[in-house]
């Protein structure tokens, strides 16, 4: 568990580095750390060390976290971001136990999570996620869908939209790793100049942190680099 301490440290400082290097503003990106197939004592322990964002893909195995870490008395500073492919069935847990979430790339899954979004809870905020290229997953909508789900998702008051996410293909060419970040910022900015308000990008992973921090990222979200290789094979729910 000390591990965790050591390696968030680590991905602490390529994130400042990164962010020096590609002037980036201190402080611009933030980071979430990718807490899927691990314990509550694993997040437990990253809290200790100060993290207090973290993402979650597989929604019964989240609750049941969510559920034990809510035990704990620094609870209330802990966010918690849905970054998993989204059925239509676990919207309702999802309006319900998260703060964020970055995976959204439907309108029929969007109007189930603002309808179900509990009334004492505040707005959800939302990134779409966009499918660039040949991704990893088939998840994410293409660039000419995105644009039309912002426009819509934007009009429901349950929902807050925030930005883009996006997963690329696997690359060790850091310069194809960019262009691919580069292009979704440009997305980013074409929605913006429509007159939409997003200030978010989530990109970026254990393995192209500093290309998505300079295309502009504002959340990396880190799993292996944080936690260690996962110990299980990722299941669907
Ligand atoms: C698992 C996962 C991550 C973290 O990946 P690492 O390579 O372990 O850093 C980030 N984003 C999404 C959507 C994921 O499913």
């Amino acid at each position: 568990m000390s591990d965790i301490k050591t390696r968030l440290s680590s991905v602490r400082s390529r994130i400042r580095q990164a962010e020096e290097k590609y002037q980036r503003p201190a402080g611009a990106v933030s980071l979430l750390a990718v807490s899927k197939t691990w314990p509550a004592e694993a997040v437990l322990t990253a809290m200790d060390a100060g993290q207090h964002r973290f993402g979650e893909n597989y929604i019964q195995e989240a609750v049941e976290k969510i559920t034990t870490i809510a035990q704990y008395p620094e609870r209330n500073a802990v966010e918690w971001h849905f970054i998993g492919a989204i059925q239509s069935n676990k919207t309702k847990e999802i309006a319900r136990h998260f703060q964020w979430v970055h995976s959204l790339d439907r309108l029929k899954i969007a109007r189930r999570l603002n309808d179900q979004r509990p009334a004492s809870l505040p707005p959800l905020n939302v990134c779409l996620q966009v499918n660039i290229s040949a991704e990893r997953t088939k998840s994410g909508a293409t660039i000419n869908a995105t644009v039309e789900l912002a426009r819509q998702v934007a009009q429901l008051p349950r929902l807050t939209l925030r930005g883009l996410m996006a997963i690329p293909a696997p690359s060790h060419e850091f310069n194809e790793q960019r262009a691919i970040f580069h292009q979704v910022n440009a997305l980013q900015q074409q929605l913006n100049a429509e007159g939409l308000n997003l200030d978010t990008l989530s990109m970026g992973m254990s393995g192209d942190l500093e290309a998505a921090i300079a295309e502009g990222a504002t959340v990396v979200r880190v799993g292996s680099a944080i936690f260690g290789p996962r110990h299980r094979a990722t299941t669907s729910d």
